[in-house]
C-alpha cells in the first residue's frame, strides 16, 4: 500500500527564527521531505528571517549543511537539493525594530496562503504579531504557527493567548506540539475510532488503568537555562502527556474535526481531578556509571527542578471514575520510550483454575521508537502437560500488512506543517486547552513550592526513582518495562 500524497497549492511561509536549532533541525528538513515526496509546487517560497546579516546565499548553504545532517537519505539526492535550495530565500530582520520589515513585505506574494512560523522564543511572539499586523503583512489566508513552551503558567499563557489573539483569530493560530504530528498518535484514534472492538470496552468496567510512559535516555545538555526554570512537569507533563491522555480519554466526536476533536479533549482535562500529593513522585537523575548528576549539569549545587515525575490521575466522569490513569516521563532513563499501556482487567472468572495463574489483556501503543501496537492476548501454552495459560503479543505488524513504506511514516513536523498550509487545526492545540492543561498544573506545581519539596534521586540510566515504584505497588500495579 503506498501514502497518497495531496499536493498544495504554492505558498509562503516564512521561518522566524530561520537559523535557529528548531528551525534547521527539524522545520526545514520536514519541508525538504515533502518537496522530494511532491506535495507541494515550485512556486512556492520558504523564507528564513532572522537578525543575522546572512545573503540568501549564505541561507541556502546553511540549509544544505542542515539537509546533510537531518535529511541524510533524500539529501544525496542532488538535484532534489538544487530545487529545494532554489525556493528558499532569506530577509535579515529584528522582531523588536523596524529592521528588515519593508524587505519581508515585498518578497512575499499576495493571493496565496502566508503562512509564519515563530521559531523563537515567546517573548517574541507579541512583538512579531504587531508587526505583521502593523505592516499589513497579514493576508486572507494567514496562519501563525507557535511552538511549545507555551507559557510557563495559567497566568503567562493567557497573556501569550491575548496577546495573538489581539492580532489574529483563533483560527489563525497553530499552536504546536508535535507528539500530536506522530503516525502512531493518530492512529490511537482510527484505532479507537474506526473499530468496533475496542470501543466498547473502553471505559471502566473493562479498562484497569492506564500507563503513558514518555522515557528519554538524554538529559538536560544545552538547554539547562531553560530547564532549570521548567522541570519535567512543566516541560513534558502539561503538554505532551496531557495530549496523549486527552486522546485516550476521550469521548468519540461526532466527527474528525478540529472543533469536535478539540472541545472532546478539553472535556477530558477539565474532569481531571487535582492530584493528591501522595500520588506525585518528583525525581532528579543524581549521576551515576552512566553520566554527571543533575545538579552538576545543571550548574546549580542545590538545584530542585525535577527531571522526572510520575503521578496517577483522575477523569472525573462516568466513562473514567475508578480507573486510574498513571503518568511518568524522565530523562537520563534506562532507554529512550514512548507508549501508552491500556491494562485490561482479569477475566471476572477463571474457567482454569488458580494454577492457572492472573491473565489479563494488554493493549500498547508504541510511539517512539517502533511505532506500532501490540495488543497482548492469553492463549494455552502449546503442548502437552494441560492447560497452562501464557500471554503472548499479537503483534499487528504494520509492515507486514501495509508494505515496508509504513516502517518509514513522515515526521511529525512534516505533518504538521503540512496541515498549517493546509488550513487544518485538528492537530493543534487551542487555546482554551492550553489555559485549562496549565489549571490543572499550576497548583501541583505550587504545592511542592510550598511545601519545599525536594526531588528523589534516581541513578542515570535507571528507570527512575523507587518511589514511582511504589506508587504503583500501593495500588497493587506495576509499572510496564521501559523497553527500547
Ligand atoms: P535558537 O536556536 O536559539 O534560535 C532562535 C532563533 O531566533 C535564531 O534564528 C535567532 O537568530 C532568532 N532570533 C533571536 N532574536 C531575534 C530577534 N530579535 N528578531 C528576529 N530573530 C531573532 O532557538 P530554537 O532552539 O530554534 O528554539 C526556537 C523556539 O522553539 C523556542 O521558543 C524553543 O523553546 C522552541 N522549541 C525548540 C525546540 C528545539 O528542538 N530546538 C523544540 C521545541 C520547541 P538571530 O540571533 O540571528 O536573530
Amino acid at each position: 500500500m503506498v501514502s497518497r500524497v495531496i499536493p498544495v497549492d504554492p505558498f509562503d511561509l516564512v521561518i522566524f527564527g530561520g537559523t535557529g536549532d528548531l528551525a534547521q533541525r527539524k522545520i526545514v528538513p520536514a519541508l525538504f521531505r515533502r518537496y522530494c515526496a511532491g506535495q507541494w509546487p515550485n512556486a512556492t517560497r520558504i523564507i528564513g528571517a532572522a537578525r543575522a546579516g546572512l545573503t540568501t546565499d549564505a541561507f541556502r548553504d546553511m540549509v544544505s549543511d542542515s539537509l546533510r545532517k537531518h535529511a541524510p537519505k533524500r539529501s544525496k539526492d542532488p538535484e532534489a537539493v538544487k530545487g529545494f535550495l532554489q525556493r528558499v530565500e532569506y530577509v535579515a530582520l529584528d522582531a523588536l525594530s523596524e529592521d528588515g520589515w519593508a524587505q519581508l513585505a515585498k518578497t512575499l506574494r499576495t493571493e496565496r496562503v502566508r503562512a509564519f512560523y515563530f521559531s523563537v522564543g515567546p517573548r517574541l511572539f507579541g512583538p512579531l504579531a504587531e508587526r505583521i499586523r502593523a505592516h499589513d503583512l497579514a493576508n486572507a489566508q494567514t496562519r501563525i504557527v507557535v511552538e511549545k513552551p507555551f507559557g510557563h503558567d495559567l497566568e503567562s499563557a493567557r497573556a501569550l493567548n491575548a496577546t495573538l489573539a489581539a492580532h489574529f483569530d483563533e483560527g489563525q493560530i497553530y499552536r504546536i506540539d508535535h507528539y500530536l504530528g506522530k503516525e502512531t498518535v493518530q492512529n490511537l484514534m482510527a484505532v479507537r475510532f474506526g473499530n468496533m472492538l475496542f470501543e466498547p470496552l473502553w471505559n471502566s468496567q473493562y479498562v484497569d488503568h492506564i500507563q503513558i510512559t514518555v522515557a528519554e535516555t538524554v538529559g538536560i545538555d544545552g538547554r539547562e537555562e531553560y530547564y532549570e526554570r521548567a522541570g519535567a512537569m512543566r516541560d513534558m507533563m502539561q503538554n505532551h502527556l496531557m495530549q496523549l491522555l486527552c486522546l485516550i480519554a476521550m469521548e468519540p466526536p461526532a466527527k474528525f474535526d478540529p472543533d469536535a476533536v478539540r472541545d472532546e479533549k478539553l472535556k477530558v482535562i477539565r474532569a481531571l481531578d487535582p492530584v493528591e500529593p501522595h500520588h506525585i513522585v518528583r525525581g532528579q537523575f543524581a549521576g551515576g556509571a552512566n553520566g554527571r548528576g543533575y545538579r552538576e549539569v545543571a550548574g546549580n549545587p542545590r538545584s530542585t527542578t525535577e527531571s522526572y515525575v510520575a503521578l496517577r490521575a483522575h477523569v472525573s466522569n462516568w466513562r473514567w471514575a475508578g480507573t486510574p490513569f498513571y503518568l511518568r516521563t524522565g530523562k537520563e532513563l534506562v532507554a529512550r520510550s514512548s507508549v501508552i499501556n491500556v491494562m485490561f482487567k482479569d477475566a471476572p472468572h477463571s474457567i482454569f483454575g488458580e494454577e492457572a495463574g492472573r491473565h489479563a489483556n494488554a493493549l500498547s501503543i508504541r510511539l517512539q521508537p517502533n511505532e506500532g501496537i501490540t495488543l497482548t492476548v492469553t492463549i494455552k501454552e502449546p503442548g502437552q502437560g494441560g492447560m497452562r495459560l501464557v500471554d503472548v503479543p499479537l503483534d499487528m505488524s504494520f509492515a507486514e500488512a501495509l508494505g515496508p513504506e509504513s516502517q518509514d511514516p513522515p515526521d511529525a513536523y512534516e505533518r504538521l506543517v503540512m496541515d498549517v498550509i493546509r488550513g487544518n487545526q485538528t492537530l493543534f492545540m487551542r487555546g482554551d486547552e492550553v489555559e485549562a492543561a496549565w489549571a490543572w498544573t499550576d497548583p501541583i506545581i505550587a504545592g511542592w513550592q510550598a511545601r519545599g519539596d525536594v526531588p528523589k534521586p534516581y541513578e542515570n540510566g535507571s528507570t527512575g526513582p523507587g518511589d514511582a515504584e511504589l506508587l504503583m505497588k500501593r495500588d497493587h500495579r506495576r509499572w510496564q518495562g521501559i523497553n527500547p
